[in-house]
């Protein structure tokens, strides 16, 4: 209450002096619902279960930043291992498909899940759990987040089409209407288009080239050998079907879902080439993927050191296939990581020669060499950054006030919210609004518009944006009036 009357003391000033709150819903339903929001945080410590409550009902629009194996959880995983009848070997906590005979003895699902210290021990593998609330043996937060693909990835694409039905399902319990996955690579491998000693000359002349135009006329004799082999554009095609086929039953008149490809950029520069090239065409071909990325950790040495030649193959490929859209992983490192140098212009590049949509993390931006004009930049080519917060803690450290979130907000660059790989960190899209709102407390409007954001800025048709924010109208409608109520029940 008090709150209220410091409210309606300072729109009162704002009537006298002819100016109006520009960030401060007036009145009715949705103002009852920001003022709820607000209770919040009228005691030193955020209410941070009604926070809680709030996020999980309040419509989030979409998740920009998904990435499909990432997103399920172990438990899921343990159950389609089971499904298939295969093991768990106990001393690498790897799957095994058959029952073998050495010393690390192989156990079935049931057998780990009955005993508590193997299950508890491959959730931490396999997952973010328990690595910060007990002591054991344990590797670097980054390796261990990233190696839990490594363990989950014979079983992660086995049954896809079920895993698209359960983020659907999760995304549904939560008020998100469109998800937007990193699903996977379209598969080509370099090597069955090149011999040996090709792939050796080209990774070496790649890493040799100096300037875009090196890099383009290099990209343009490996098209030639693509283009005039049939097998390249089959197997994009059948990644196309099969795409389109797990698809079939996602999109609902509530829910819909579309999908990115992706390199690796630990691979060698043919490969990662590879892997674009066959992502911009699967693009082309298909409506249901929407744009192209780069994954992996960027702070490992091959990354580092082919990152600029990357962003030139994106260069390459956006001008020769401007309708194609990509968001890249840009700028998820800190001080430490890597050497000083590697900290000056990953996502200046992202932005400036791969001409990124949108930006996923972008945490390195108080380090980056020109970050004013990179803000600048980024603001005025109306780049989007995919903010991560429980990934950016758990793999970077970085949190609170030493996340760039607060700048980004400040200088007005386009923000959404997003959750990266919310199995491997066992959170939700709902959650990562409660740590945005408990962290930095912005108003209930700049929230709506980062919801509005994860539409505006994702890769749909304009028709299908259009659609999406006008159910997200009526879905803010809704949860206003809940909230509205809400408030008056609720005496904290
Ligand atoms: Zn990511």
């Amino acid at each position: 209450m008090r709150y209220l009357k410091q409210l309606s003391l300072f729109l009162l000033l704002g009537f006298l002096v002819g100016c109006t709150t520009p960030n401060l819903p007036q009145s009715g339903n949705e103002g009852a619902t920001s003022a709820l929001y607000e209770r919040s945080f009228e005691s030193n410590v955020p209410n941070v279960a009604l926070l809680k409550l709030f996020f999980t009902q309040m419509p989030k629009g979409g998740d920009l930043h998904h990435h499909y194996s990432g997103s399920i959880y172990a438990e899921t995983y343990l159950e389609w291992v089971k499904n298939k009848h295969w093991f768990i070997d106990t001393c690498t906590y790897k799957i095994v498909k058959n029952k073998g005979n050495d010393a690390c003895k192989s156990v079935s699902v049931d057998e780990l899940i009955a005993n508590d210290t193997l299950y508890r021990k491959l959730l931490t593998l396999w997952s973010d759990k328990d690595f910060s609330n007990h002591s054991h043996d344990q590797l670097p937060p980054d390796s261990n987040f990233f190696n839990t693909f490594g363990y989950f990835s014979p079983i992660s694409d086995q049954y896809m089409d079920v895993g698209l039905n359960l983020i659907k399902e999760r995304a549904l319990s939560e008020n998100v209407s469109y998800i937007e996955s990193m699903l996977a690579r379209v598969g080509i491998n370099s090597s069955d288009f090149f011999n040996t000693d090709e792939v050796k000359m080209f990774n070496n002349e790649l890493r040799n080239a100096t300037t875009q135009q090196e890099v383009n006329a290099l990209l343009e004799r490996i098209n030639t050998v693509y283009e005039r082999n049939q097998t390249f554009s089959t197997k994009v095609q059948n990644f196309v079907t099969e795409l389109e086929r797990r698809h079939q039953g996602i999109d609902t008149e509530n829910f819909t879902m579309r999908y990115q490809t992706y390199a690796v950029r630990t691979l060698d520069p043919l490969q990662v080439y590879t892997d674009l090239l066959s992502g911009y065409k699967a693009a082309l071909s298909s409506p249901l993927v929407v744009g192209v990325n780069i994954v992996a950790p960027e702070n490992n040495t091959v990354a580092i050191n082919d990152y600029t030649l990357h962003m030139r193959m994106f260069n390459y490929l956006m001008s020769k296939y401007p309708h194609v859209l990509h968001s890249l992983h840009a700028g998820e490192l800190t001080i430490g990581m890597v050497e000083p140098k590697e900290l000056l212009f990953h996502i200046t590049q992202a932005q400036n020669i791969a001409k990124a949509e949108r930006i996923g993390h972008g945490v390195d931006l108080p380090y980056e060499k020109n970050s004013i004009v990179l803000l600048q930049n980024l603001k005025t080519n109306n780049v989007a950054i995919e903010i991560n917060l429980t990934s950016n803690e758990f793999i970077l450290g970085v949190a609170g006030k030493d996340h760039p979130y607060s700048i980004y907000a400040a200088y007005g660059v386009p923000l959404v919210i997003s959750t990266d790989d919310s199995g491997v960190s066992r959170n939700n899209l709902s959650h990562e609004y409660v740590l945005l709102a408990s962290r930095y407390h912005p108003s209930y409007q700049t929230i709506k518009t980062y919801v509005y954001n994860s539409i505006s800025y994702s890769f749909l048709t304009p028709k299908e944006k259009d659609a999406l924010k006008k159910q997200l109208d009526q879905k803010f409608l809704t949860f206003e009036k809940e909230m509205s109520e809400l408030a008056k029940i609720l005496k904290f």
